[in-house]
């Protein structure tokens, strides 16, 4: 890809996200600020698609070059309310990368290990390592969303009396943008994605999820419970997205009325954060390029009477070849 081609992509995505990200620092009430069936300027689904075939396709290679580069990681975090499409967009946004460089982690209640360390620790333990891009399904934000909603969550959690005093989800906002900031400082991007579902559409959703057979496993009693706390759900992202949306980790509220938007704009959202990485193929110095003309001439020397010289899987070879010596 000519830089001038990367420059204008990146310049359309940019435009294209930026009504999503929340401003550090901005009061948020999700509810007015935040249209669920927006769909930012897309007229027809066709074009969406065509989007996101465009998006996937830059996902795997700027996948394929963090991956070869090994140094920067990669946190996608995604947050949503039940039926908002979490599972779809992961399908989606990963159809295209190549599975080795990516880990997809979901969060369920936690577990009796889980509960007996401080709340972070069992995120820590799953994060993506360099080269590699996590999807945390549901995250570390669910420590001040279904928590918060359900006070008896905490309870469960086994914190002595003085951590749970009042002041405890201020505090919480605080410890987890200190720990991103730790991450992001230590070469962990924090891309995080809040899908925004409307009530009328989770109820259509739901339905749907009962009248047909093949979707019937998706449908837990649960959803219906989380659902009646809906406004309670509503008032802790709003408060969530007002404290721990930060220069180094920004929130992106994504329309999720139509699935097919709320795919593309997570899909964007995530090329845009690799764009900013611009992760290269390293590039073999002087004395590897000496070591990689021994080697070739070893082989070489190694040939038999009418050998060729050309792999039995020639595409791949010139691939791998470029990807050592940066002609692409
Ligand atoms: P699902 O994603 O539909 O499989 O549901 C997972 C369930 O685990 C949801 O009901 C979440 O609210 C719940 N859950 C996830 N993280 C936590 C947490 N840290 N504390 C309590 N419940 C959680
Ligand atoms: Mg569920």
């Amino acid at each position: 890809m000519t830089a001038k081609l990367t420059d204008e992509r990146r310049a359309r995505l940019a435009e294209f996200i930026e009504p999503f990200r929340v401003t550090p620092g901005r009061r948020v009430n999700l509810a007015e600020d935040f249209d669920p069936a927006f769909r930012g300027g897309i007229e027809t689904k066709k074009k969406g698609r065509a989007l996101l075939t465009e998006g996937v396709q830059l996902l795997a290679e700027y996948q394929a070059r963090l991956a070869a580069q090994g140094t920067a990681g990669v946190l996608f975090v995604l947050q949503a309310p039940d039926s908002a499409g979490k599972d779809g967009t992961i399908r989606h946004v990963m159809s295209g990368v190549n599975a080795q460089g990516v880990t997809v982690n979901s969060f369920k209640v936690p577990s009796s290990e889980e509960r007996h360390h401080d709340f972070l620790w069992r995120y820590e333990q799953r994060l993506p390592g360099r080269g590699a891009i996590g999807i945390f399904n549901r995250s570390h934000y669910e420590e001040v969303l279904v928590v918060r909603v359900h006070r008896e969550t905490l309870d469960r959690e086994l914190l002595p009396r003085s951590a749970k005093k009042k002041g405890i989800w201020k505090r919480r906002y605080r410890e987890i943008n200190d720990w991103e900031r730790y991450l992001t400082d230590n070469g962990v991007a924090v891309v995080k994605v809040l899908l925004n579902l409307s009530k009328e559409e989770q109820r259509a959703r739901l339905l749907r999820r009962i009248d047909l057979p093949d979707h019937n496993w998706k449908f837990s009693e649960a959803d219906l419970t989380e659902r009646a706390r809906w406004d309670d759900y509503q008032r802790a992202y709003s408060e969530m997205l007002s404290h721990t949306s930060t220069d180094w980790a920004p929130w992106h509220v994504i329309p999720a009325d139509r699935k097919w938007f709320g795919r593309t704009a997570a899909a964007a959202v995530l090329v845009d954060a690799m764009m900013q990485i611009d992760p290269r193929y390293p590039r073999l110095d002087k004395s590897g390029r000496e070591a990689l003309e021994h080697a070739r001439a070893s082989l070489q020397a190694e040939a038999s009477e009418g050998a060729t010289g050309a792999p039995e899987d020639g595409e791949t070879s010139v691939r791998g070849v470029r990807a050592f010596n940066g002609s692409r």
